[in-house]
């Protein structure tokens, strides 16, 4: 396999650059200065594409690559690869599913409870010697609140599941009701805001689900309540989200995702009633590196005429 071109798009991980350096002829984009000229001299062996959450393979890179034959993306989200048009080429595609939805789960619950308990701002209290001075003001419970899940899907149930640890009654939106499902389900993200007070995003980002959080759901959601994101910027329209924070109509936000990242809107870095973090649902090593096993395992799969791991195309 030492022959076929694999192209990475971005550094997001040594072992996975080390394993895919190992078994095939690797191309990193991100030290590719002359782009014309690497596609001109390197485009008819690179068979396979590994993108991430960041960089994808939108039309125009798989309009660069007329060998390409197969998308292993770094994450399970694939809102960066153009999957139609991989379909209709014939390029298949894969993502890592199931082996990070734990740690993504891991996270919005931490991010529900450093929103809630203003972890954070206690943190930086007592380093700025501010407790010397006086106790920490009181802060809002999490335990027995309403939590809505947008997107009842591997990493929803996850959060819902360690959520009723919390005895959070649970309810979600998504599509469509899920069978058998023990949560209250609402038909809309709006009749779902007006009747929990955290509000969690974990679906995918299509068309149908860029700003699915807008302005009528942050006003649904109230003064009282806490928007978590843990799915993906462009879900929030981001300018609704910092005035309703800035002016109090919604309670907080902990945010692990953002719209233009890695730009995070200067007016949310005033605020206590905000976390924010930088894009770190899947960031442990152990998943990092399952993660990189899962697309090693995708790209072996393919190569040997196997079928594949985690196909999506
Ligand atoms: P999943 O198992 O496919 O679940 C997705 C859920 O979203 C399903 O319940 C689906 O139900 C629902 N959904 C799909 N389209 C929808 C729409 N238009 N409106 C409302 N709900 C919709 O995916 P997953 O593994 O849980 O991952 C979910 C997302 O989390 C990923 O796509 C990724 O963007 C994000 N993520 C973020 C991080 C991070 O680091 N922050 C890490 C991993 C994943 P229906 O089909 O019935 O609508």
């Amino acid at each position: 396999m030492e022959a076929i071109g694999v192209l990475m798009t971005y550094p997001t991980s040594t072992y996975l650059e080390q394993q895919l350096d190992k078994r095939f002829n690797l191309f990193r984009l991100w030290n590719v200065s002359q782009k014309t000229e690497f596609f001109k001299q390197n485009a008819g062996s690179i068979r396979a594409v590994v993108g991430n959450a960041n960089i994808g393979a939108d039309r125009e890179l798989i309009d660069s690559l007329p060998a390409l034959e197969i998308v292993s993306s770094y994450s399970v989200g694939l809102d960066k690869v153009d999957l139609g048009y991989c379909k209709e080429k014939g390029i298949r595609v894969t993502n890592t599913p199931d082996v990070l939805t734990e740690d993504v789960a891991d996270l919005a619950i931490g991010l529900i409870l450093a929103t809630l308990r203003q972890i954070c701002e206690c943190d930086r209290y007592v380093r700025n010697g501010l407790w010397k001075k006086g106790d920490f003001k009181l802060t809002t419970k999490f335990s027995g609140k309403k939590v809505g899940i947008i997107g009842l899907g591997r990493i929803g149930t996850a959060i819902a599941k360690r959520a009723e640890a919390f005895n959070c009654p649970i309810s979600y939106y998504s599509r469509s009701e899920k069978p058998g499902s023990k949560y209250k389900y609402f038909p809309s993200v709006v009749e779902l805001a007006s009747d929990c007070q955290i509000l969690i995003v974990a679906c995918p980002l299509t068309e149908e689900t860029r700003h699915i959080i807008n302005r009528e759901v942050i006003d649904a959601l109230g003064p009282k309540g806490f928007l978590i994101n843990i799915g993906r910027g462009p879900h929030v329209d981001e300018r609704e989200l910092v005035s309703a924070l800035v002016e109090g109509r919604i309670a907080g936000a902990g945010l692990d995702v953002f719209e233009n990242e890695p730009h995070v809107p200067e007016e949310l870095f005033g605020l206590d009633n905000v976390v924010l973090l930088p894009h770190v649902g899947s960031g442990t090593v152990e998943t990092r590196n399952a993660m990189a096993d899962l697309v090693i395992g995708n790209l072996e799969a393919y190569f040997n005429n196997k079928p594949l791991i985690t196909p999506v195309v």
